[in-house]
């Protein structure tokens, strides 16, 4: 696990105040966008309070190993499996769990994550639950979709927002990760900011495939190249990572017509976002942007779309 996170560090000292005065509560939504850390801010909070030592997590005790190793039996962690959802099977599993005194005497911590995977009926099941909730019990909720749960059960946790730290923090956290040759600024921009996308995501293949994609552009909206071809060669790709990085690209480019030219993430792209800018107004650029937000919410819906009619169908729309 990484460490509890510099710009985290206020909510976290928030919640441990509580925990110190015994008002933990049962339920926590931990939400903020994709890659703010609230996976890390959940493990980090596990830990915390599973663990029997003196400076908590002191990642020596007996409970800390358990953590570590991944076998504590009363930390339970509620995942996607094999399905697109949260399934009921699961969260009857931890009803079960959570009905169970602790095993090792203390507290008792399931996370789920995504939370916004649960299904109706999975919602309805962990909501009995945290109507009810048993005795020094935490679930966590995790998710950078909250608006997309029950009402009822935002409504039974606290919240907390784990959001975008400052640039400053960002660049400052990344120097002590990477190493002195790379170029912080570009590639905290390519992530939105987002310094552990830097890390997980934005390695050598993403900044190949984001040339790549950039050298269609142009030609797709001149209609120099057929969108056909060109969803057959990027489909090889992974479908997901593609559009987003469309996205990126042609978000940047409605950035740096509204800036006046100012604005841009990708400043090493900057001759070709230009380029294209100039041959295709905002508001096309924007139903782009629609188009490829839809073909997204396909993919990681329900459906098992191809992959590939999913590129041509958004590369149609770049020309
Ligand atoms: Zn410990």
């Amino acid at each position: 696990m990484t460490a509890l996170l510099p710009w985290q560090a206020s909510a976290w000292q928030r919640v441990c105040v509580q925990i110190a005065d015994g008002k933990m509560p049962h339920g926590i939504l931990l939400a903020g966008p994709p890659d703010s850390g609230k996976a890390n801010f959940a493990a980090g909070l596990a830990a915390y309070l599973l663990c029997q030592g003196h400076s908590k997590p002191c990642g020596e005790c007996r409970q800390c190993n358990f953590v570590t190793a991944g076998t504590h039996p009363d930390l339970l962690e509620v995942t996607l499996e094999d399905s697109k959802q949260i399934r009921i099977e699961q969260i009857r599993a931890l009803i079960h769990w959570a009905t169970q005194t602790a095993q090792q005497g203390g507290y008792k911590v399931c996370t789920i994550n995504p939370a916004d995977k649960l299904n109706n009926q999975s919602a309805n099941a962990l909501l009995k639950v945290l109507e009810e909730p048993p005795p020094n019990t935490l679930i966590c909720l995790v998710s950078d979709q909250p608006m997309r749960l029950l009402p009822t059960l935002r409504s039974r946790c606290q919240r907390i927002e784990l959001g975008t730290p400052s640039q400053q923090e960002a660049v400052l956290w990344l120097q002590g990760q990477l190493d002195s040759s790379a170029d912080i600024e570009l590639l905290l921009s390519i992530a939105g900011g987002m310094p552990l996308r830097v890390l997980d995501a934005i390695d050598e293949d993403y900044l190949k495939l984001r040339l790549e994609l950039s050298s269609h552009l142009v030609p797709l909206a001149k209609g120099d190249r057929s969108p056909i071809d060109v969803a057959a060669v990027m489909a090889k790709e992974e479908v997901g990572r593609v559009l987003g990085l469309l996205y990126q690209l042609v978000s940047d480019s409605i950035a740096l017509t509204l800036s006046g030219g100012k604005v841009i993430k990708n400043r090493d792209l900057s001759d070709t976002i230009q380029q294209y800018s100039h041959l295709r107004s905002v508001s096309h650029r924007y139903k782009l942007l629609d188009h490829i937000s839809e073909a997204l919410g396909q993919l990681n819906g329900t459906s098992n779309p191809n992959g590939q009619m999913l590129l041509e169908g958004v590369f149609v729309k770049v020309g």
